[in-house]
């Protein structure tokens, strides 16, 4: 499988052949025992170069294929995922007395989420290991990545959501062609009923958290803004978190990186939460360095891809981050909102609220004057149109007038 050693778990470091386990170490059980994906980098360090990826030719994630726990590029589906823009936006970076900022446009994905990163590759680990349905449970981005690249791959997709799951994302699984059962309860019951009809059903579950290549796709963000930025990465970099994944795919990614010598500094990794919903950085804030000690919430946000009380990559999470030299801040809704406005108004990119998340915590950290001449770039990981609801409420309604001219020249 490409050039990966082992699974490895987060908490008790034992050691599996990838070929014995699908999800998560036996004995640390699911909420501790995520595996992380361990490449032999000897072997790697031999033979990557800055230039390996570009002579791929591939504007995709799929550039970095010798970094991925993939057998081969028979299954990668014809989407085009990842490799999505990194903007530069100086007056904004003025504003913020930053030295630089960059926006990575992850709402340009195919499903458009930062999910698809993750979608693209399990779907492909289903089928290496012929498996033929693939399941999880979500409360949108990640399920309706996955149908649609369950669709691409032409294999159907069984997906729980809650009661309460938003609108568009829901269409979005409906219009894929997915199953979709809207379970009578929480996140959480329809998290462990996925697990179980996948136990059942022999289904390959992209649960969060739970398959440990979805870390995997989720590192190549980072390497795309370090390569994008010409192995010069930024000093900061900021992501919204949820369960935690994501975050730590970017701080593997840069670590990956470094090790490899293809860059000779990691970034800060900074990640964002909602106040309502901010279990990791509670748990990051009592972490001394042994054992993560977590307590999950009743989460309440506007920004539903970041909405969870009981996040399943917590351990990873709050270990990656310090070892980063990273750190968590929680932002409040209200400076959300505010965050989606500013830079759509300033950049010409509509975020979503988890999205938008990202660089309200830039905004915090950059009053506080502690950025002062740093270059920092922030991860947009789903795109507006997703999620209008909460920001039609900030923005008015337009104005209705007669179809005469003289009717404009009143509101000019
Ligand atoms: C899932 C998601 C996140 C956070 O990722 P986690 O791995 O859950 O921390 C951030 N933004 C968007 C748009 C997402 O869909
Ligand atoms: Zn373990």
């Amino acid at each position: 499988m490409g050039s990966v050693r082992c699974l490895r778990c987060v908490s008790c470091q034992t050691e599996y052949d990838p070929r014995e386990i699908d999800y998560t170490c036996p004995t640390c059980g699911p909420r501790r025992g995520t595996l992380e994906v361990i490449y032999d980098e000897a072997a790697l360090r031999r033979t990557i170069r800055r230039e390996t990826f570009a002579a791929t030719g591939r504007a995709s994630m799929w550039r970095y294929e010798t970094l991925l726990p993939i057998d081969s590029m028979r299954f990668v589906q014809p989407l085009r995922v990842g490799w999505t823009p990194l903007y530069s936006f100086p007056a904004l970076a003025q504003r913020l007395n930053l030295a630089a900022l960059y926006v990575k446009d992850d709402g340009q994905n195919p499903t458009a989420s930062y999910k698809d990163r993750a979608s693209s590759l399990v779907v492909i680990k289903a089928q290496e290991r012929e498996r033929h349905t693939v399941t999880c449970a979500s409360t949108g981005n990640a399920a309706s990545s996955l149908a649609g690249f369950a669709a691409a791959a032409g294999l159907p997709a069984v997906i729980f959501v809650p009661e309460r799951a938003p609108e568009a994302k829901v269409a979005q699984l409906l219009v894929y062609g997915a199953k979709v059962f809207s379970v009578l309860g929480s996140y959480d019951d329809a998290y462990d009923l996925a697990s179980e009809a996948a136990d059942r059903f022999g289904w390959y579950n992209r649960s969060a958290a739970l398959n440990p290549y979805l870390v995997e796709g989720k590192k190549t963000g980072a390497y795309e803004i370090a390569e994008q930025l010409g192995w010069q990465p930024p000093d900061l970099v900021f992501i919204g978190v949820g369960d935690g994944s994501v975050v730590s795919g970017l701080c593997k990614g840069f670590e990956e990186f470094a090790r490899l010598g293809l860059i000779d500094r990691v970034p800060r990794v900074v990640g964002v939460q909602a106040e309502g919903s901010s279990p990791i950085a509670a748990a990051f804030a009592r972490y001394r360095g042994s054992t993560v000690e977590f307590e999950d919430v009743e989460a309440a946000t506007v920004a539903d891809s970041i909405c969870v009380g009981k996040p399943r990559d917590v351990v990873k999470a709050v270990t990656y981050v310090a070892r980063n030299g990273g750190e968590f801040v929680s932002v409040s809704d209200n400076e959300i909102l505010e965050a989606i406005l500013t830079l759509a108004r300033s950049t010409g990119v509509f975020a979503e609220p988890a999205g938008a998340a990202a660089y309200a915590g830039l905004v915090q950290l950059a009053k506080g004057g502690t950025l002062a001449g740093k270059t920092a770039a922030v991860v947009v990981s789903g795109n507006g149109l997703k999620d209008t609801a909460a920001t039609r409420q900030r923005v008015g309604a337009p104005i209705r007038i007669e179809p005469h001219v003289k009717e404009i020249e009143r509101y000019l």
